[in-house]
């Protein structure tokens, strides 16, 4: 990892002066298998082969890359951190552009700043802050790249009083698809930095640095664990609507529904996990503000910790190498007295037993900052399926295919999001956007013709991969 400009790190010892040194592979190379399975932090790898994968060492390497794909009639394929639930990062026949090693945090602390880099993973990023003295509301999960989590609208930590990730990015560098670097400010190029907050897969350039305004300090951190049975279902949303509208400042409510394990009861049924996370001035402060979850019906067990920033806490989350991962989104406005028992019955439904749908209160929007993310609804529903490729094990309830088959958890994840009528709303970084339509759901119809004319502008000739495209 770097500390100190992001991407502008010296080329590799002995190669020469452009970060791309040996570090092209394709399809012809020892190291093109791993290198592309490197590419997806998903098991589940889609069957599309990148042409060649490159991996700049730093930003002239990346210059390097665009022009070599430029030469060779290939198009760029962008990959940060490599959790797209969709494997937008792996396109048939593109050159795959890896971005892990432009990772770093620059803190600026007489702005309140930071510069990152788009390769920069959720665990970095808040072990550096947490040295720095300062705060960002980052991804909820470790390895998490900051690139694309920020480009879709980032939904982090602290959301709810922090707001949207993207409202906090207040310049970003790109290199163009002409090999050009520029830089993408509120002053010089609003439009084109409003697409950057939220365009997501669809953003026409390669991103290599992204300024933040940071939250000032380092909070204390509580957390608690209220596990509950899928029967609760409508009277916790009851008390979770009623806990939701009180707003209360640095109070984080997620829930989770996971189908109960065949150790747990009812045999086909899913539990409720009220995940509560409070960001204090002090500890005292911290578990203060968690004290209404003691009100909370049919709680099953308790569990409270307590972390001073946010890198001891993310470092307790679960991490999911080895799972396979797939996803779909879904806005709503609906009270969480309605929505929690037809999520209890879609989690019930999952043939993996390692899938959750997340219930979520959406980020706190700004409308006096211009981006093309907007919560779309009150509550962000997200089904994650994760499972274990290859596992026969006969799976979810009626036997409906195994839990290793990505095409059940795929059909899964976008059944447990469809309560929302013919024309949902969805969340470009975790909706399924491998079916047709989806970005348009995505996005108004006014920040789809952001995109759109961001496009013509950075990349008229279609070098980047968009998800604009039809996949
Ligand atoms: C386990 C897990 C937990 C998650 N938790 C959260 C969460 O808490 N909140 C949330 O909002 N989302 C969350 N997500 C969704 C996540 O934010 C998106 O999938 C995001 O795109 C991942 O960013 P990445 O850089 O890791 O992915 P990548 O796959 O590297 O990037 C996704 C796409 O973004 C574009 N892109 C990425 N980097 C660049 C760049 N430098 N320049 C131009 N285009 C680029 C590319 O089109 C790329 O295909 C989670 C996903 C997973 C798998």
């Amino acid at each position: 990892m770097t500390q100190g400009r992001p991407g502008d790190a010296p080329p590799p010892r002995g190669g020469p002066d452009t970060g791309l040194a040996g570090l092209v592979v394709d399809r012809a190379s020892a190291g093109y298998d791993a290198a592309r399975r490197a590419l997806s932090a998903s098991a589940h790898q889609p069957p599309a082969e990148p042409a060649a994968i490159a991996r700049p060492a730093n930003i002239h390497g990346v210059v390097e890359a665009v022009r070599t794909a430029r030469r060779e009639g290939l198009r760029l394929a962008v990959r940060s951190g490599g959790h797209s639930l969709s494997a937008t990062h792996l396109r048939h026949g593109s050159l795959a552009l890896d971005l892990r090693d432009l990772n770093g945090i620059d803190v600026d602390p007489s702005r309140g700043t930071a510069w990152v880099g788009p390769g920069t993973t959720v665990a970095q990023a808040a072990a550096l802050l947490d040295a720095s003295g300062w705060s960002f509301p980052i991804g909820h999960s470790p390895t998490v790249g900051l690139g694309g989590f920020l480009l879709a609208g980032g939904h982090g930590w602290n959301g709810g009083s922090w707001g949207a990730a993207c409202e906090r990015v207040v310049a970003v560098d790109v290199i163009t698809a002409d090999a050009r670097r520029s830089r993408l400010t509120p002053d010089s190029t609003p439009d084109l930095l409003a697409v950057a907050r939220g365009a997501g897969p669809a953003f026409p350039a390669v991103v290599v640095g992204l300024e933040l305004r940071l939250v000032r300090g380092v909070p204390a951190i509580a957390r608690r664990l209220l596990t509950v049975g899928g029967e609760h279902a409508a009277q916790l949303g009851a008390a979770l609507d009623t806990l939701r509208a009180a707003q209360v400042d640095g109070l984080e409510l997620t829930v989770f529904a996971r189908r109960a394990t065949r150790a747990g009861a009812p045999a086909d049924g899913a539990v409720l996990t009220v995940a509560a996370t409070a960001f204090g001035a002090s500890p005292t402060h911290a578990s203060r503000l968690l004290a209404p979850l003691a009100d909370l019906p049919g709680t099953g067990s308790a569990d409270a910790a307590a972390h001073l920033g946010l890198a001891s806490m993310v470092a307790t989350l679960p991490r999911h190498e080895g799972d396979a991962l797939w996803s779909d989104h879904v806005w709503t406005n609906r009270p969480w007295a309605e929505l929690l028992p037809e999520v209890v019955q879609a989690a019930a439904a999952a043939p993996s037993d390692r899938s959750s749908i997340l219930v979520t209160p959406a980020p706190a929007s700004d409308p006096g900052i211009d981006a093309v993310h907007r919560p779309q609804g009150a509550t962000s529903v997200s089904a994650y399926a994760h499972w274990r490729p290859g596992a026969t094990d006969a799976g979810g309830p009626g036997g409906k295919g195994g839990e290793g088959d990505a095409r059940s958890n795929a059909a899964w994840a976008r059944a447990a999001v469809t309560g929302e009528g013919p024309h949902p709303r969805r969340y470009v970084g975790e909706a399924d956007l491998t079916l047709p339509g989806r970005v348009e759901e995505c996005l108004t119809l006014d920040a789809l013709d952001r995109v759109r004319a961001a496009r013509e502008q950075l990349d008229p000739g279609r070098l980047l991969w968009s998800a604009l495209d039809p996949s």
